[in-house]
């Protein structure tokens, strides 16, 4: 856990404007009001907040979200009050704790993919600031690491199965890669233990193959264009458990059969290059029929342009290799948060929150087609009334909904026959 001068200086290398006394009066605030409290690894509660903001500083997020996250869960599980919060923190750190709690507040309930895309939808929707999601999906993520001292096994799944279904999907959906991956790996260790002890079984003895083995083959992709006069940037990664997994369950083959277990990316100059690329890769090694993609003549719906191929490289590995210009490798990073959190330049300390409003543009001014429609998606759920029934299931509604709406799309019964309804423990007319 981060003591406090850490975690303020932290936070201070990225950003030497950021409020010390914010920071430092949270911290105590935190430490104080969650006091003896435990979390399941006996661990004390209050290093749960802690490793939340410790993510974010890792996204060199700005002083209030950092409090923001240090005082995530005051207000649920102790005795602060969101008026105390605004007054010994500012009306921003309040607001973006209460938008915190109020996402916490709501219990997924699962159990089909409809479920699922309506809770994430709501979630977004609830999320007027982007920074109150991004806490959450810390959050989620400290939680899911510390999931295995949770001893009840069926709390264990479900905990696992709703960051599959709601927060992996939304933390790929805002581009923060390494939460999604992590999330996933983390929810797939739980749900599917067999398929995730052999599957990382396997990837521990690839590398046993040779340690560097993606950076061997990279640097050889790499000379291999340059002795063809291209100068080319080329990187590689292994692919994570789950990603594996899926891959493995759509297509119905073996992990051997896998053709992209590495995957390696080439930047070019431009697209005349990448074509060029193309030709002496293929013309080096065998390609693997019926992987051939060409994103750049045909390009993705979302605007996505890139050739994709596998080969068969040296000792019969197969290997993913995705070939794209500096222009098209921009343009398929645009608009993704970690993107830009992971490149902003420590010595520009203007830049940490840059990619936030750069964010927030995107998710008002959306450009191509499938950003427009989830923006269009999103506006349309602004309009929407979003109710649960006494079992959880959430119902959405058109804005000027009234309660008797509600029990018609509960049941056609239940319409028929209500008498009488509460909103927010009141009375309220069923036409009003
Ligand atoms: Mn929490």
């Amino acid at each position: 856990m981060l003591r406090q001068y850490e975690l303020v200086e932290k936070v201070r290398s990225y950003d030497p404007e950021a409020d010390e006394d914010l920071l430092n009066k949270a911290y105590v605030f935190s430490m104080k009001a969650h006091g003896t409290q435990l979390r399941a690894s006996g661990d004390p509660y209050f290093s749960h907040p802690i490793e939340v903001a410790g993510l974010l500083t890792d996204l060199k997020l700005d002083d209030e979200t950092i409090a923001t996250a240090i005082l995530h869960d005051t207000i649920e599980d102790t005795l602060a009050t969101p008026e105390h919060i605004e007054k010994l923190f500012g009306a921003n750190v309040a607001r973006l704790v209460d938008g915190v709690t109020k996402l916490s507040k709501i219990e997924a309930l699962t159990e089909n993919e409809r479920a699922a895309e309506n809770l994430r939808k709501f979630l977004l929707a609830m999320s007027d600031d982007i920074r109150v999601l991004l806490v959450k999906l810390a959050d989620r993520l400290h939680n899911m690491r510390t999931l295995h001292f949770i001893k009840n096994e069926e709390k264990r799944r479900r905990i696992a199965r709703e960051t599959m279904d709601i927060y992996a999907p939304l933390a790929e959906r805002i581009g923060m890669y390494e939460f999604m991956k992590e999330m996933q790996t983390l929810a797939f260790r739980e749900l599917e233990p067999e398929a995730y002890a052999s599957i990382t079984k396997r990837l521990e003895q690839l590398q046993e193959g040779g340690g560097d083995r993606i950076a061997r083959i990279s640097s050889g992709v790499k000379m291999l264009l340059s002795r063809a006069g291209l100068d080319a940037e080329v990187t590689g990664r292994e692919k994570h458990p789950y990603s594996i997994w899926r891959k493995m369950a759509e297509r119905h083959i073996s992990f051997e059969q896998l053709s992209d277990v590495m995957a390696f990316r080439a930047i070019l100059p431009d697209t005349e290059s990448c074509y060029q690329a193309l030709g002496i890769i293929h013309q080096r090694w065998p390609m693997v029929p019926g992987r051939f993609k060409d994103y750049i003549s045909t390009p993705k719906r979302n605007g996505y342009r890139s050739l994709h191929t596998s080969v068969i490289h040296n000792e019969k590995v197969r290997i993913e290799i995705q070939i794209r210009s500096r222009e098209m490798h921009a343009q398929a990073e645009y608009g993704y948060a970690a993107h830009w959190a992971y490149k902003a330049d420590i010595h520009e300390p203007v830049a940490q929150t840059a990619w936030i409003q750069d964010l927030v543009e995107i998710l008002e001014h959306a450009e191509s087609p499938e950003e427009l429609l989830e923006h269009t998606r999103m506006a349309m759920y602004q309009d929407r009334i979003f109710a649960f029934t006494p079992k959880g299931e959430l119902i959405q509604l058109p804005k000027g909904a009234t309660p008797v709406d509600f029990a018609y799309a509960v049941h056609t019964n239940l319409g028929d026959q209500a008498v009488g309804a509460k909103v927010r423990h009141k009375s309220r007319s069923l036409c009003g």
